[in-house]
């Protein structure tokens, strides 16, 4: 069996096992269900999933953005990967909020309703944009590493990848140790992919055990247009948008990267999906490093459409049951407000309603009152995650495309970069050379 199938039915029985616990009342606190299971192997095996993931990004990022820089050797070019990447980011980002803000209020979700907040909830406000420009440049690149800060690991990575062009030939050995040690971070990301079936498995069961059902169902008209315009944005949209500006098949493209879906959708953060996002669109899509390595970090930080509906439905739906009208000058601000929030903030698990109370203090609109909506959070953020990977892919397709860095044999060929078994046998003969190397170099010294 392909690992795509793997973790599509370890994700299925997750699912179904993890509903199955939760409608029959297994998982109350403190019962041995509760205790050894879903708090205890479900979590164990899922958090050291995601954390082996997390440990890739940092290092995978840095090194395949340094290769990417001295790869494309033009800065020009540089320039323009990244100037196309970010208008796309923002305009898939812009449409996406406001088809959720017209469905949204053309359904007139909230109207009437009486719904009662679930929980607590403190906002946070937008840092101002002067703040997000200055922490692009990292005043300690290590810190910059350790705290995982994107933007700046991106910035640093460019300026050293530019460094080295211009020292020229002399820097060719760090070069190559980039080189290789990118190569083997991206063997280190399938060896983790390989063991995702059982991961997602467990967090799927541990997420749907937790799942507030009766939450669910009273909220369900929030619930089912949010994921209705998700749906959309994905199927039509995103997929419009590669058609129109590559010409590339979107159905080729969704089956591709179904497998990078389904890890979103586990873990619910495009930051520790980015070695998979990155994986699947240089080898399995054929987008060139020095373009992907560019664009998937920065599509993960950046770019978030999925949540952005989350902002326009949520808005709609709790302006509605507060009985506020916002108005059309309302709706523009809500468009740029969550647009700009997305900039500022990373794709970690729930950043989407801290970004959308930001939104809530921009247009007056109760901060408390995403508390109504925090209960069903969980499930939407896993399905927003998912839409937000997507549309990181398929910019970086279309980028590649326009500039001629995308191998449309490997983009066709349903096979490219799939990860096969065999892919993780030590070879017994390299085994063998790698100690003899290893000695002679310690008879040497
Ligand atoms: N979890 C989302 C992501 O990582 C962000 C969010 O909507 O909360 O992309």
């Amino acid at each position: 069996m392909s690992l795509t199938k793997k973790v599509l039915l370890g994700m299925i029985l997750g699912i179904v096992l993890g509903i199955g616990i939760n409608l029959t009342g297994l998982n109350t606190e403190g019962s041995l269900v509760n205790l050894y299971l879903v708090n205890g192997l479900f979590n164990v095996v899922g958090t050291m999933f995601v954390n082996a993931l997390k440990m890739l990004v940092v290092p995978l990022v840095l090194f395949s953005l340094i290769c990417g820089v001295c790869g494309i050797g033009d800065v020009k070019l540089l320039g323009k990967i990244g100037s196309k990447a970010f208008v796309l980011y923002m305009l898939t980002t812009a449409i996406a909020i406001a088809s959720a803000l017209g469905i949204a209020a053309t359904l007139g979700i909230g109207k009437g309703m009486n719904a009662q907040s679930s929980a607590e909830f403190t906002g946070r406000e937008a840092p101002p944009l002067s703040q997000v420009l200055i922490d692009i440049v990292p005043s300690n690149p290590v810190n910059a590493m350790a705290q995982g800060e994107m933007l700046s690991i991106i910035f640093f990575a460019i300026l050293l990848g530019i460094s080295m062009l211009l020292v020229g030939r002399k820097s060719k050995p760090l070069i190559n140790l980039f080189e290789m040690s990118n190569e083997v971070m991206m063997k280190m990301v399938g060896i983790i992919m390989a063991l995702a079936p059982y991961a997602v498995f467990c967090l799927l069961s541990k997420a749907m055990a937790n799942l507030g059902l009766d939450l669910l169902a009273q909220l369900l008209g929030y619930v089912l247009v949010l994921i209705g315009v998700l749906l959309l944005h994905l199927f039509v949209t995103l997929q419009l948008v590669l058609k129109i500006f590559s010409g590339l098949s979107p159905f080729t493209f969704m089956s591709k990267i179904r497998n990078t879906q389904v890890f979103a959708f586990s873990t619910s953060s495009s930051n520790a999906t980015i070695p998979v996002t990155l994986r699947t669109v240089t080898q399995r899509m054929g987008v060139d490093n020095s373009v992907a390595a560019f664009t998937v970090p920065f599509g993960a930080t950046i770019n978030m459409d999925g949540t952005a509906i989350m902002q326009g439905v949520a808005t709609v739906f709790i302006a509605n049951i507060y009985n506020v009208d916002l108005g059309m000058s309302g709706y523009l601000t809500v468009i740029m407000m969550s647009v700009l929030a997305s900039i500022g903030t990373a794709g970690v698990p729930g950043v989407g309603l801290i970004m959308l109370s930001m939104v809530f203090v921009q247009v007056g609109l109760p901060v408390e009152g995403i508390g109504l909506i925090l209960g069903v959070d969980r499930l939407l953020d896993m399905i927003r995650t998912a839409v937000n990977v997507s549309g990181d892919a398929v910019v970086s397709t279309i980028v590649a495309k326009s500039e001629g860095k995308l191998d449309v044999d490997v983009f066709n060929d349903p096979n490219a970069g799939i990860i096969h078994d065999e892919d993780l046998d030590i070879d017994e003969a390299v085994e063998k050379e790698m100690a003899e190397a290893v000695q002679q170099s310690r008879k040497k010294s």
